[in-house]
């Protein structure tokens, strides 16, 4: 018996190691469950292949040596011969539909389909029959011996690889640099391999190649830790944003719904601050019984999306539908029960979603307050124009200079002497005629656009300071809104005190107002900002008293000069004796903390006297007058003089 050559030792510790690196790929995606997609079953076929293929190439080079005396190893070696090549042949074809996968495919025509499974059914039919036709190998002499049959085979994998290097030239746009990269690897290992063994049957390096290209597969595309959240299971924007490419680039239909919970806050801050992830994980968990997991993702805390492919509208809106309806129903969170308010949207690309970027507008755009509906299809979705156009007005305004600084007088209680003035913003824009802050204000702040505004506001009003003429006519101050989110910047108190210095005025003049409904984690950098400023000689309004639901205690231990009640205050006041001892007893108690009141929205002389029982120490509203154009507001100044 002859004893084992180099060879042999060479060839088996070759596939050996082929197979252990299969072996390893192969747990590691069970490990980290990857096995729900077709995708990643495709690839576990992959890998299985050809870890199969390495134990019986293994066996087979242990056999051959021994092979030629005895017939237990001659049939061995046949039987795993046979086995290596009726996997084998599989392989190419279905790496081309794992390729078409990763790239985002569209469903083949029957005809190609037809084309490309009959090279499969043929080659495959040559290998399954070759014991009985020996079309692709023979035994000569007990040893293995090439037929003109295996140079077919070689054909048509040579056929499939070329078409999955086709597949990924197309979508070369739609996959990411990190995937391409894998799959070149991969072709470069495959060609080497196949290429060697191809000129030289003595070299059997093929399988070891191609165990370590489907490895660098697993790290590069089946590994997905970068496109899963943890926490909820779903993926990620990162996930949405490659997966939609490769739709839109395949020219696939689908409809993209998206749920937008709009009181997880809420609801999580009386459950307790930990229980905001619960609420995520719950919805995921009911989410994942009613679409494939790997079409869900979570773009934002409260936002989730969901990847319909080849769906008509009825059926998009039915599934909307089914989804809100969820959420009349209750949720168990933690040990209690919440109901969650959410919006369902569906919207279809290409329809309404072009690109992903789209699809990110509709999930990060608040959806606007009082709609009366749940279920937003077609055209409830506008209002995603409207923002957008908005979008675009604010840009044009700041560099165009449509932006206007109006001006809207206060009053003291007497209704005689004019106190001040609030500064507000217009804009008058080219193609949407005149829009109001109540709207561009919350976008300006959402896209990034609010401090340029605010700075504009603030250096006109300085400006008008500057010209003396609010001094002349006895005002005391002039008011100017402040976003808190401008207010948190860093370097807030420097800038406004560079411009106040710029221009020179007396900063006695200026009062800034924010806002009553600030989140409860702004307090402390808020309240050092006002502190600051107000040692600068700055002095500050609480603006829209009334409207938050925040900690009292909180702010009032912000330092404020004057408190604004809110004209909803006011109004219920009028209509109703509940609102009236809600007033009266805000006004006592903000003048038992030693506050000013500024009280807004007054429009009738009913209001007044009411508010002159009360004695609150100034009035605003459209009864003195509306917010005015500048030239106005100093011709009111003159007149009143008069
Ligand atoms: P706000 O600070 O509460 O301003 C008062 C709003 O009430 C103004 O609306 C004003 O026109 C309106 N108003 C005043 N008196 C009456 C009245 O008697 N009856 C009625 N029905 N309304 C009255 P406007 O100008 O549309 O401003 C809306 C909001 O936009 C402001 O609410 C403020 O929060 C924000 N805003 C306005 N200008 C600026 C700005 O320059 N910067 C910032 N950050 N926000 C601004
Ligand atoms: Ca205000
Ligand atoms: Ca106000």
């Amino acid at each position: 018996m002859p004893a084992m050559d180099m060879r042999t030792l060479f060839h088996m510790s070759l596939n050996g190691a082929a197979f252990v690196v299969c072996v390893t790929g192969l747990l590691f995606t069970f490990i980290q469950r990857r096995t729900e997609k077709l995708q990643n079953k495709l690839y576990v076929l992959l890998v299985s292949i050809v870890a199969l293929n390495s134990l019986s190439m293994t066996v087979c080079e242990a056999c051959i040596p021994y092979s030629k005396e005895s017939d237990a190893a001659y049939l061995v070696v046949r039987i795993m011969d046979y086995l290596y090549f009726v996997l084998h042949t599989a392989l190419c074809p279905l790496f081309f539909i794992y390729v078409k996968q990763v790239c985002g495919g569209q469903r083949f025509r029957w005809q190609s389909r037809t084309a490309l499974s009959s090279l499969f059914v043929v080659t495959e039919l040559l290998v399954i029959l070759n014991p009985l036709f020996h079309l692709v190998y023979y035994y000569e002499d007990r040893a293995f011996t090439r037929s003109w049959g295996e140079y077919l085979v070689y054909v048509g994998a040579g056929v499939y690889l070329f078409l999955a290097v086709f597949k990924l030239l197309r979508s070369w746009k739609a996959v990411t640099a990190k995937r391409r990269t894998a799959l070149i690897y991969f072709y470069a290992m495959v060609m080497i391999g196949l290429g060697i063994q191809f000129i030289n049957i003595e070299y059997k390096v093929e399988l070891f190649a191609e165990a370590l290209a489907l490895l660098g597969v697993m790290i590069a595309i089946e590994s997905e830790d970068d496109r899963i959240d943890i926490d909820t299971g779903l993926y990620n924007r990162k996930a949405l944003q490659a997966d939609l490419n490769s739709y839109i680039n395949s020219r696939r239909g689908l409809y993209v719904i998206c749920i937008k919970v709009t009181n997880a806050e809420v609801v999580s801050r009386m459950a307790g601050s930990e229980n905001s992830d619960l609420i995520s994980q719950v919805i995921s968990g009911y989410l994942k019984s009613v679409a494939q997991r790997d079409h869900i993702y979570n773009t934002n805390p409260d936002t989730f999306i969901i990847l319909l492919p080849d769906i008509k509208a009825p059926d998009a809106f039915e599934y909307a539908k089914h989804l809100s309806d969820r959420f009349e129903k209750t949720w168990t969170i933690g040990d209690g029960e919440v109901l969650l308010n959410a919006y369902v949207m569906a919207s279809d690309v290409p329809g309404r979603i072009k690109k992903p970027a789209d699809a990110f507008y509709m999930a990060d755009s608040p959806v606007p307050a009082n709609l009366d509906k749940k279920v937003l299809i077609g055209s409830d979705l506008d209002y995603l124009l409207r923002r957008a156009a908005v979008e675009a007005a604010l840009s044009r305004g700041l560099e165009q200079g449509y932006f206007e600084v109006f001006y809207q007088p206060t009053y003291y209680l007497s209704g005689e002497r004019l106190h001040g003035a609030e500064a507000l913003l217009r804009l008058h824009d080219s193609i949407l005629g005149n829009v109001y802050p109540d709207e561009f204000i919350p976008i300006a702040e959402q896209i990034g656009l609010i401090d340029p505004i605010d700075d504009f506001v603030f250096r006109e009003v300085c400006a008008f300071v500057k010209s003396g003429i609010p001094a002349k006519y006895g005002l005391e101050c002039i008011n100017v809104n402040l976003s808190v989110i401008e207010c948190m910047r860093p370097d807030f108190v420097r800038r406004i005190n560079n411009v106040a210095e710029e221009t020179g005025i007396d900063k006695g003049m200026i009062n800034f107002e924010i806002t009553e409904s600030i989140a409860a984690s702004d307090y402390k950098q808020l309240s050092s900002v006002v502190s600051a400023l107000k040692a600068d000689g700055f002095s500050f309004s609480m603006d829209d008293y009334g409207t938050g639901y925040s900690n009292m205690q909180a702010i009032f231990s912000l330092d404020f000069d004057v408190v604004k009640i809110d004209k909803s205050i006011l109004w219920s006041a009028e209509s109703s004796e509940l609102g009236r001892i809600i007033l009266e007893n805000s006004v006592r108690m903000i003048q038992q903390m030693k506050r000013e009141i500024l009280v807004e929205g007054v429009e009738t002389r009913e209001q007044i006297e009411m508010l002159s029982d009360l004695s609150v120490d100034y009035l605003q509203g459209y009864y003195f007058s509306k917010p005015i154009p500048k030239g106005d507001f100093i011709q009111l100044l003159e007149h009143q003089r008069r």
